[in-house]
Formats: C-alpha cells, sequence, structure tokens
C-alpha cells in the first residue's frame, strides 16, 4: 500500500502538480496555517517514550526502493517523526534557546523554498545578495553605529563585506576567528601569507611559538571548535576560571602577557555577549582596553546577547561592543528566526579580504558573489527572515520583546529567592538564570559546615537536581535543562543547578509560578528529598563521615 508507479510520469507530476486539497501533506499545511499551536499540541505528544523506542522507527538502513505517495509519507512523518518531536513552542519549555516563532515565517519559508535561490553567487540570486548585504548593514548599523557615509560607500561595495551571513553562530565564531587570523598571518615581504602557505609556514615566518586564543571558561563550545579547525588546537584555548560568571579583564591581560612573554603570540581575546549558560556580559569596554594593549583582535560572541542591542534600557549592558573588531549575533536565537540565520559583523569592511577566494566560473574578481567571503559555498536566502521580522517588528518591537525577557526573567528570579526550598544560583543580566531545589534546612546546614563537608552534602543536593530534572522532563508537562557550574557561594567546585531561557514570549508569570510549584513537589515525593530532611541518621552520615 502506498506504493506509487515507478514512471516519469509520476515523478513529473511530483515535482509539478499541486497537492490534492484534500491530500494528506494538504491538510498538514492548512492546520499549520491556520493554527500552529493547535497542531503542535494535537500533534506532538509527549508520551514517555525513550529514545531507543522512537530509534526503532529509524532502524532501517536499506534504500527505500520504490516511489510512495506523497500522502502515505506524510501520514508516516506524522506518526513517526512529528509525534516524538520536541514542541519548542510550549510556553512551559524553558530550558533551551530554541522557542515559538511568529507565525509568518511559516508562510515565508514557503516563499524561500518556492524561490529556491543560493546566495553563493549573483547568478542564482540576484536580489538575495543585495538583501542580505543590507541585512548586514542594518545589524552593523545596530552594534556599531557607524554615521553617513559608511554604509553608502560599503553597504554594496565589491570589494567590503560589512559581514559574513552563515548558518549559526559557530560558523560565525570560525568565520571571525578565521579572518582574525588570516589578518594577523597575513603577507609579507617573501611570504605569501598563512591562506596560501599554511599555520606552520607562517608560524615560522613570525617566529610565533604558538597561537592562543583567550575567553572566559564560560566561552561557547564552539569556540573550541573553531581554534581546532584553524590549526591553533584546543590547547591553544586559555579559559580562565570566572568565579564572578564574568572574564576579569584584569586577569585577561596578565595572563595574556605571560603567555606572549614565552614566545607566543595572542590571537583573539573573545568576550562573551550572553554566556550559553547564565546569560553573564564579560566586561566589554574593559576586555576592547585589554586587546589593544595586547595588540589582538577583539571578538565578541553576542549570538545569544546580541539583540540585547534594539533595547534602550538595557543595551548599556553591552557597553564597548562597538569596539570589537568582529561580532557574532545569532538571529534565531532572540531574533525568532527559525533555525539557520547566524551573522559576524566586521567593524573594518576591509578585514573580510583576509579570506576573500576567487573561483573561475563564480566568485570572480571584482564580483559582488558573496560566497567569495563567506566559509560556507551554497546557502538559501535566510537572510529573508530577518530582513522580514526586522520590518514586521521593527526596532520598538524587538525592544519590547527584550525587555519583557529580562523582566519577567528578574520576576522569576525572585519568585525563586522568597522560596525557602529553593536557592537562585545566579541571578540574571539577560533572560537566563539558574538555581536549584535545596531543602531549606539543608542550606541552613550548608552555611555552618566546613567546605569539605559542605561539598560532599552539595554532592547529595546535586543528585536531587538531576533527579528533579530528569522527572519533570519525562512528566512531559513542562522542561528546564541543566548544567554544572562553580557559584558564587561554592567557586571551588561545580554544582549542578537547573538552567532557564526565558526566550518564549508567550511564557507567563503564571506558568513560571506553576514550573517551581512542579518541581517542589517532585522533590518532595524524591528519595533523595528524603534523605536530606530525614533527621538523624542519613544527613548526619553525610555530614560526619
Ligand atoms: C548559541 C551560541 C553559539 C552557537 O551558535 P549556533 O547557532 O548553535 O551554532 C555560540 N555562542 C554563544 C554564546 C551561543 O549562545
Amino acid at each position: 500500500m502506498g506504493e506509487a508507479q515507478v514512471s516519469l510520469e509520476h515523478l513529473f507530476r511530483v515535482f509539478t502538480k499541486p497537492e490534492h486539497k484534500d491530500s494528506k501533506l494538504a491538510q498538514i499545511e492548512q492546520h499549520l496555517s491556520d493554527n500552529i499551536l493547535d497542531f503542535l499540541s494535537q500533534h506532538v505528544v509527549t508520551k514517555k517514550t525513550s529514545l531507543e523506542e522512537v530509534e526503532q522507527d529509524f532502524a532501517d538502513a536499506a534504500m527505500p526502493e520504490s516511489p510512495e505517495f506523497v500522502s502515505t509519507h506524510a501520514e508516516n512523518l506524522l506518526e513517526k517523526l512529528v509525534a516524538h518531536s520536541v514542541n519548542t513552542y510550549s510556553p512551559t519549555f524553558i530550558g533551551h534557546m530554541t522557542s515559538a516563532l511568529p507565525y509568518f515565517h511559516l508562510s515565508l519559508s514557503k516563499l524561500l523554498v518556492g524561490l529556491n535561490q543560493n546566495l553563493v553567487k549573483i547568478e542564482t540570486s540576484k536580489a538575495f545578495t543585495p538583501l542580505e548585504r543590507q541585512v548586514l548593514g542594518m545589524m552593523h548599523n545596530l552594534v556599531y553605529e557607524q554615521s553617513e557615509p559608511f554604509y553608502e560607500q560599503y553597504l554594496h561595495s565589491a570589494r567590503h563585506a560589512l559581514g559574513a551571513f552563515c548558518s549559526g553562530g559557530t560558523v560565525a565564531n570560525i568565520t571571525a576567528l578565521w579572518v582574525a587570523r588570516n589578518k594577523l598571518l597575513g603577507p609579507d615581504s617573501g611570504f605569501s601569507g598563512v591562506a596560501r602557505a599554511g599555520l606552520a609556514s607562517a608560524l615560522r615566518h613570525y617566529n610565533i611559538n604558538n597561537l592562543g586564543v583567550l575567553c572566559s571558561k564560560r566561552g561557547h563550545y564552539s569556540l573550541s571548535k573553531a581554534v581546532d579547525l584553524l590549526g591553533i588546537g584546543r590547547e591553544g584555548l586559555l579559559t580562565l576560571p570566572c568565579p564572578d560568571q564574568v572574564l576579569d579583564p584584569e586577569k585577561a591581560l596578565q595572563a595574556g602577557k605571560a603567555y606572549q612573554e614565552q614566545g607566543n603570540r595572542l590571537l583573539a581575546i573573545v568576550g562573551i555577549g550572553g554566556t550559553t549558560e547564565t546569560g553573564h556580559v564579560d566586561p566589554l569596554d574593559e576586555l576592547a582596553d585589554v586587546a589593544k594593549e595586547l595588540g589582538c583582535w577583539f571578538h565578541v560572541d553576542a549570538a545569544w546577547g546580541g539583540a540585547t542591542l534594539f533595547s534602550q534600557s538595557y543595551r548599556y549592558i553591552m557597553k564597548g561592543i562597538e569596539r570589537a573588531d568582529s561580532v557574532t549575533i545569532d538571529a534565531h536565537k532572540q531574533m525568532y528566526v527559525p533555525m539557520g540565520a547566524g551573522m559576524t559583523l566586521f567593524k573594518n569592511p576591509e578585514h573580510a579580504n583576509a579570506v576573500r577566494h576567487h573561483a573561475q566560473y563564480i566568485l570572480r574578481e571584482g564580483s559582488k558573489d558573496l560566497g567569495a567571503t563567506t566559509l560556507e559555498g551554497s546557502r538559501n536566502g535566510m537572510a529573508m527572515m530577518v530582513y522580514s521580522s526586522l520590518h514586521i517588528l521593527g526596532r520598538r518591537g524587538y525592544e519590547l520583546l527584550i525587555n519583557q525577557s529580562i523582566d519577567k526573567a528578574k520576576q522569576f528570579a525572585k519568585m525563586i529567592d522568597e522560596h525557602p526550598d529553593f536557592e537562585l544560583v545566579t541571578s540574571p543580566t539577560l533572560s537566563l538564570l539558574t538555581y536549584r531545589v535545596c531543602p531549606q534546612s539543608v542550606q541552613q546546614t550548608l552555611l555552618a559546615l566546613p567546605a569539605g563537608k559542605a561539598q560532599r552534602l552539595n554532592g547529595k543536593v546535586d543528585r536531587l537536581v538531576v533527579n528533579v530534572q530528569k522527572l519533570q522532563r519525562e512528566a512531559g508537562k513542562s522542561f528546564v535543562s541543566r548544567t554544572r557550574l562553580e557559584s558564587p557561594t561554592y567557586g571551588a567546585y561545580p554544582i549542578t543547578v537547573f538552567r532557564v531561557v526565558l526566550a518564549n514570549p508567550l511564557t507567563t508569570v503564571a506558568d513560571l509560578k506553576a514550573i517551581l510549584q512542579e518541581q517542589h513537589d517532585i522533590a518532595m515525593r524524591n528519595r533523595v528529598w528524603q534523605d536530606l530532611t530525614l533527621s538523624g541518621e542519613p544527613l548526619a552520615n553525610v555530614v560526619n563521615n
């Protein structure tokens, strides 16, 4: 059943014939565009199905031999794929940076696929190329606020780039450090530059022992991938401890100097504009001074926090970002654009020339092909989603969204603070916070304990937090993530915490109250809680042994 005819006639129909109005796929389409929240709540069933069970549905490596009717296939997708997807639109899904999207993206994505432009070259994109350049210009303007004739001069110049559009923050960070590397180790007398001669020759020519990149321990793992890929190596990523959650400029300066005194060269300092784990923002302005003193590149990873710049009330948190040589911003995070939209912005429009690449059949000298300065080749027109969002929401719309996220995070922090059995671990700078559940009596015991014993007791609390997070996820009503970090109170060792990202504008304060209540209920029923709170033996054991 469901097998279609193996004929070109049938295949041509697949290419050309719109779906019948009553077909399964058309129904799905209709339902999605009528009411996406309803579609998701109806079809994404958060059943207690384990990943292993889901894998059974995708266990066969055999190539499907014969064509299948689209409708039959759509049924399949609903049953196997949609049903076991994650409802990221749910207002109680507050564990990650992925959330609900404005409805118009659904229709726009059809337009995007309908046009199927390839932005690697003008010959397959035309209007999309200037659109993407304009989007990069608008975002550049948001960060660097240059006055005219700057944008008039560079926005569409074939010899300049205000940024590079890419699939996300990872590629954006790689692109930024790639440009930094090629700038630092560029052509010199008797040397063709690292891009041509390779890293080994470059280090020899410039008499550099090792190349390093410095950031705090909260740096995103994509930086680690970047240094690996660029030949610097993961050991070349110098991550400094940050008990205060941010990179200390004084310590960064010392570490940078000590590193360079050993014959090494610091390629870049990376300041984080909103860490993935806690949402903290490094002191960017001071780090810009440090980079200047050390003579290295200053990159700001604002993949998450960059959108804070839309808000007049909170823009100050990012002060100093305008001094960065390059900035990463993800539109698929706080700009509510579908997955696959990242950007690197370059302060100096000439910098991207350090990675410019030419080929014979495209990307010719003097062409405006975007592929000449992007890491990725064929690329879709996601920039249109950013373009439309910027127009449909406007700077002021984004400002409202950013403000309400941060304000809500503050309200949630207050709620946690006031609850006797919860501890706020890191309070929100942006719309992220971490906390843990810990019985009040245990909190008091911890205060009185010497460090070593407190660590052992904290180990038990860690287990409670892990259990609650897992059970909550399995129950399927709500989701928060968890991580391990050195807290302001216990700086010497990491503790396990709940991590909340208030990205979804539709999450209400009532939702947050309910989530806290649910966690409390789960915790009190947990064996570890009982262990921790039973007077007498068990707790005494933990403390006394
Ligand atoms: C999300 C994030 C990244 C990685 O971005 P992707 O889009 O997932 O590749 C990098 N840095 C920070 C600070 C992030 O929050």
